[in-house]
């Protein structure tokens, strides 16, 4: 049985925001979605940057290529 939570309020709080962290995997820094133009709905951003491409100075050093 399954009846209505009383008190409960809607669980749909975030509507198209979808709180799952992006972690580039070029250069492994966190991203973000944001909206895109006419072309593309969205489009995926370095959150330091706010640009799509890397980097170069965080691809120059990858984490698996130890010193
Ligand atoms: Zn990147």
């Amino acid at each position: 049985m399954t009846g209505p939570r009383p008190g409960g309020a809607p669980a749909t709080r975030e509507q198209h925001r979808p709180r799952i962290p992006l972690i580039c995997p070029r250069c492994g820094h966190e991203q973000r979605v944001v909206p895109g133009g006419p072309e593309r709905a969205v489009k995926v951003v370095h959150v330091a940057t706010g640009r799509e491409a890397c980097e170069p100075g965080d691809l120059a050093r990858a984490p698996d290529n130890g010193p």
